[in-house]
């Protein structure tokens, strides 16, 4: 497995003040750890906020949850990838299954998106997954690939680009059903194979993570199923407490050893 990332999606929770004491109390509670790296996706009003908590901490990154395609213009209510980076955003959501389901993003907008993120200097972490009826009838993997290759179709540097993917399914995001870690390696192995027809051996290194219910009862047997290289967390990323247990996942009993006998 890949070194792990922990990412927090808080969707339309948390604004300035609750994040800056949410981080407070994380930045506390964890450590830096040199085996992972925590991916903090806030309301587009807390990128700076979160930013400046996480200032000198180089295992935590800040993203953005959503971008416009164009540069700039006139398209209020919109920010940019640019916009978004200057607020300190490193990575991007493109893709969520509520972008594609609640605002109707299409397979178009999404290659567009994760263009912009290319052109801005972003990290795409594009979404891909299923909704129930394409499950039941079969259809996980041609979703799913075509999500994923539509996705990535417009990039300009698809051979040198660094980008994450994100495998989850619509029917276990904020349901309470979560993949099997057997189900969520099966899937991630195709989009690991989709990967290496894109761009050869460099897939190896794409990081795929799962989402959808993930919690901190069910983190540990996804994180050691193959081919799973992270998590996305949603509604169990909003409270410090089931979040630390989160992100601390199969750290080393040493690791875990040292940090209870020095306090931390
Ligand atoms: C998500 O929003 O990306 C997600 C996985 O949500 P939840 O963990 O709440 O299912």
């Amino acid at each position: 497995m890949n070194h792990p990332i922990f990412a927090a999606n808080w969707k339309m929770n948390h604004g300035p003040s609750e994040a800056r004491a949410f981080m407070k109390t994380f930045l506390t509670q964890y450590p830096r750890h040199y085996d992972r790296t925590i991916i903090f996706f806030p309301p587009t009003a807390c990128i700076e906020t979160v930013d400046r908590e996480v200032e000198g901490r180089s295992d935590i990154l800040v993203g953005a949850q959503n971008i416009h395609w164009e540069d700039q213009g006139a398209f209020t209510g919109e920010i940019s990838g640019q916009i978004a980076r200057d607020a300190g955003a490193t990575v991007v959501l493109v893709g969520h299954s509520e972008r594609r389901h609640v605002f109707g993003e299409t397979d178009e907008d999404t290659a567009k998106k994760c263009a912009a993120a290319e052109r801005a200097g972003l990290r795409p972490m594009l979404c891909v997954g299923e909704k129930l009826e394409e499950r039941e009838a079969g259809k996980t993997e041609e979703v799913v690939l075509r999500q994923l290759r539509a996705g990535f179709s417009k990039l300009a540097q698809i051979d040198s680009f660094n980008p994450i993917v994100a495998y989850e399914p619509v029917w276990a995001i904020g349901t309470g059903r979560t993949a099997t870690a057997d189900d969520a390696s099966a899937t991630h192995g195709v989009i690991r194979e989709e990967l290496k027809a894109i761009v050869g051996d460099r897939a190896r290194a794409i990081p795929v993570l799962y989402g959808g219910s993930v919690n901190s009862g069910n983190a540990s047997s996804l994180l050691s199923a193959p081919d799973v290289d992270g998590v996305l967390v949603g509604g169990a990323s909003l409270d410090t407490g089931s979040w630390i247990s989160i992100v601390r996942t199969r750290l080393t009993a040493e690791i875990a050893a040292e940090e209870l006998a020095s306090g931390e």
